[in-house]
C-alpha cells in the first residue's frame, strides 16, 4: 500500500502566522488516519487536499487545547459535508466527555457516526487489516500517549519465472501461492510459496510522539521506525524550561531517534518563538543527521521496504 504523511500543523501551543496546531495525517491506500487535531484543521485539509469522506481514524495523544480542540470544528464541517462514513477517535479518558458536551452544548447533529474509544492501557489501540495501532505512555504534563503505526509484515516478492519452472501456469494458482497457499499440481507435485517466493518483508513504522520529555522506554516502542515525529519545543539552551513543561529539545529528540535506530527524525510542535527554526535542525542533526523539520504542508511517501 502507498503511505503518505501529509503535515497539517507543526505549531506548538499557539498558531503563527506560517504554522498552524499540531495534526499529521497519515493516508493510507483505502483510509487515513489523523495524529492529533489541532484548531482550523479543516482549512489546513483543504490546502493540503485531504478528504473529508474517506475512511478516518483519529488518534488523540492528549487533552491539551492545541491537540484537540480541532475536533468539534471538524466533526460539524463534516456533517455539513453530508459524510456517511463512521469516524473513529481514540483518545485519553476525559475525551468523551469534552465531545458529547460540545456538540450538546453547541448542539450540532451528525451525519455519520462518530465512535470514540478511550485508552485505558498500553498497547495495541487498534488492528486494522493491514496495520496496527500502538501505544505507550509519554512524558508530558498530562496523561499523554505516542502513538506507532505498524504496518504488518507483507508477503515475499513472488518469483513468475519460478513458477512456470515448477510447471504451475499463471492465474489462480499463482494468487493462492502469494496468499500463502500450498497447491497440488495434476501429476500430484506439491508446490509451497516459499518455493516461488522470497523471504516476508518487514512493515514500515511511523512513530508520533505527541508532547513529552524523553522517557526510558522510548527506545524500544520507536525500535527501527522508518519516522518518528518528535516534540521539539524548545532549543537546547532552554533545557531546563522544557524539562518543566514536560517538552523535549532538538538534542534529546535527536537521542531519542538514535537510541530506536530510527531512519528519519522530523521535528515538530515547534514553539512560536523561533520564526526562523533552523537553529533547532542544526542542533538535532549535530546528533542524529537525517532529521528534518517539520512545515505545514511538508508531504513525506514512504518507500516499500524490499
Ligand atoms: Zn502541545
Ligand atoms: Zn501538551
Amino acid at each position: 500500500m502507498s503511505l503518505r504523511v501529509v503535515f497539517l500543523g507543526t505549531s506548538g501551543s499557539v498558531p503563527t502566522l506560517k504554522r498552524s496546531l499540531p495534526s499529521v495525517v497519515v493516508q493510507c491506500s483505502r483510509e487515513q488516519l489523523m495524529f492529533d487535531c489541532g484548531e482550523n484543521v479543516q482549512q489546513q485539509m483543504m490546502q493540503a487536499k485531504v478528504s473529508f469522506h474517506r475512511k478516518m481514524i483519529v488518534l488523540i495523544t492528549h487533552l491539551h487545547g492545541d491537540h484537540v480542540l480541532g475536533l468539534p470544528g471538524l466533526l460539524q464541517t463534516m456533517a455539513l459535508m453530508d459524510r456517511k462514513e463512521p469516524v473513529q477517535i481514540y483518545g485519553p479518558a476525559g475525551l468523551k466527555d469534552f465531545l458529547i458536551c460540545t456538540k450538546e452544548t453547541l448542539n450540532f447533529g451528525l451525519t455519520f457516526p462518530v465512535e470514540i474509544f478511550e485508552i485505558l492501557s498500553e498497547g495495541v489501540v487498534c488492528d486494522e487489516e493491514e496495520y496496527r495501532i500502538i501505544t505507550t505512555k509519554t512524558n508530558h504534563a498530562v496523561e499523554s500517549f505516542a502513538f506507532a503505526f505498524v504496518e504488518k509484515p507483507r508477503p515475499g516478492k513472488f518469483y513468475p519465472k519460478k513458477a512456470l519452472a515448477r510447471g504451475v501456469v499463471a492465474g489462480e494458482l499463482w494468487s493462492k501461492l502469494q496468499h500463502g497457499e500450498e497447491i497440488k499440481l495434476p501429476n500430484d507435485t506439491v508446490v509451497r510459496p516459499s518455493d516461488v517466493m522470497g523471504p516476508t518483508r518487514s512493515g514500515r513504522k511511523i512513530v508520533y510522539t505527541g508532547d513529552t520529555k524523553p522517557f526510558e522506554s522510548f527506545a524500544s516502542f520507536a525500535h527501527g521506525a522508518d519516522l518518528i515525529i518528535h516534540d521539539c519545543t524548545f532549543d537546547d539552551a532552554l533545557t531546563e524550561k522544557a524539562a518543566v513543561d514536560g517538552h523535549s529539545t532538538p538534542s534529546q529528540a535527536a537521542l531519542q531517534a538514535k537510541a530506536a535506530r530510527a531512519k528519519q527524525l522530523v521535528l515538530s510542535h515547534i514553539s512560536a518563538r523561533y520564526p526562523n527554526a533552523n537553529l533547532l535542525l542544526d542542533q538535532a542533526r549535530k546528533v542524529f543527521p537525517n532529521s528534518i523539520l517539520a512545515e505545514d504542508f511538508m508531504e513525506l511517501e514512504l518507500p516499500l521496504s524490499e
